[in-house]
């Protein structure tokens, strides 16, 4: 249907609604820029660094590529991603390539399953971060999930949310007896957890928590917006 529509309707600027382009170059200029420290409510244990706030062309964004399903926004989502990936690196945040290759894990969402079939938006900007970082070999491994009985957490306060997702996250593809193991081997790698908008820190503190009980060090989450 979308694929339809966009036969149908004017091209527009998903950040802007400027005619004629998928995403302009103002909107590309609000979403390309040195990632800020945000320092959510629930701290999730680790830097967190977003690449502005939840506002104008990276709200518009997110919803387009959400709500919307309008797949080409995670084209220029995933590579603000990417570079900001890079000011990190300049920054001394987080390390270069040289010291440890990069992995993406996607923070889950309880909605995402219900949208399984048009591909989970988080992790489609994710791969294209990772695209974009070539020819470097990040990996984007679908770790975590989020198991059944989390509630939609629009309007909750930041205790809610925490209770929310407590123990609801749960890491897939990766056993525990294998773990010990696996955190050896992940000791020279970069992990950044990635989400589309981090509101109270609920979600990455949970996945923090779940990583870390696999041995799997994180050293920050980077999102596109912080509300
Ligand atoms: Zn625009």
């Amino acid at each position: 249907m979308r694929m339809l529509l966009d036969l149908v309707l004017p091209l527009e600027c998903a950040g802007c609604g400027l005619l004629g382009e998928n995403w302009c170059a103002a909107c590309s200029r609000a979403l390309f820029v040195p990632p800020v420290t945000v320092r959510p409510r629930v701290d999730p244990g680790v830097p967190c660094w977003a690449l502005g706030t939840y506002s104008g062309p990276r709200r518009n964004g997110v919803i387009a590529l959400k709500e919307r399903g309008r797949r080409s926004v995670a084209a220029p989502l995933g590579r603000a991603l990417a570079e900001a990936v890079g000011h990190l690196r300049d920054a001394g945040e987080i390390d270069p390539p040289e010291l440890g290759s990069l992995i993406l894990v996607c923070a889950p969402s309880r909605a995402r399953a219900a949208r399984a079939r048009g591909g989970d938006p988080v992790l489609r900007c994710a791969r294209v971060a990772a695209a974009e970082l070539a020819p470097e070999r990040v990996l984007v491994p679908e770790l975590l999930r989020m198991s059944g009985g989390v509630r939609d957490s629009v309007g909750l306060s930041a205790g809610q949310r925490q209770h929310n997702v407590a123990g609801r996250i749960e890491a897939v593809g990766v056993r525990r007896s294998r773990a010990d193991r696996g955190a050896s081997r992940l000791v020279s790698h970069t992990v950044l957890l990635i989400d589309d908008v981090v509101t109270t820190g609920a979600t990455l503190a949970e996945s923090a928590r779940v990583l870390g009980e696999f041995g799997v060090p994180l050293a920050g989450a980077l999102v596109v917006a912080s509300a």
